[in-house]
């Protein structure tokens, strides 16, 4: 089985993310911002602009997006293991031997969509100006670059 979860992106496409090492949050551009993040190699790792340290590209999560993940996977894995049910039910289904399968598992409801509001400044690091990051307006420097993990004043 598969579950898509989408999370919302603001208004300039940036995507909410979250320190696994400091909890800071800040955003990230997602997709390539231009032709030359395209052309970049895909990094394996970034580096978070607050604190510098690296993490795996999936590291990212924030609380929020990760409870959101979590209020969608639950109820569709529910109503797979509903589904399993019913079918396995069906196969031993007989003319002598009847099972019925009545209610369902309880699944919870999905939670409301995330949004993402348009907060948070631009900041773009000198070593790799491709790859903008927006930081909390209050964050004082130096930042790194996500990139790299180069500190870098603004
Ligand atoms: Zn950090
Ligand atoms: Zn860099």
């Amino acid at each position: 089985m598969e579950i898509r979860v989408s999370l919302p992106l603001d208004s300039d496409g940036f995507l909410r993310r979250q320190c696994p090492h400091c909890n800071g949050l800040f955003k990230w551009h997602d997709g390539p911002a231009n032709e030359e993040a395209e052309n970049a190699d895909d990094p394996t790792g970034y580096h978070c602009p607050l604190c510098g340290r690296p993490a795996e590209p999936d590291r990212w999560l924030t609380d929020q997006q990760v409870e959101y993940i979590e209020g969608v996977a639950t109820p569709a894995i529910a109503r797979y293991a509903d589904d399993l049910l019913r079918n396995a039910f069906k196969g031993i289904n007989s003319k002598h031997f009847k099972v019925k399968m009545t209610g369902h598992l309880d699944a919870p409801d999905e939670p409301a969509a995330l949004v993402e509001p348009d907060d948070m400044m631009i900041v773009v690091s000198p070593c790799h100006s491709y790859e903008p990051v927006k930081v909390p307006e209050d964050a004082d420097g130096p930042l790194h670059c996500l990139i790299c993990g180069t500190p870098f004043a603004v």
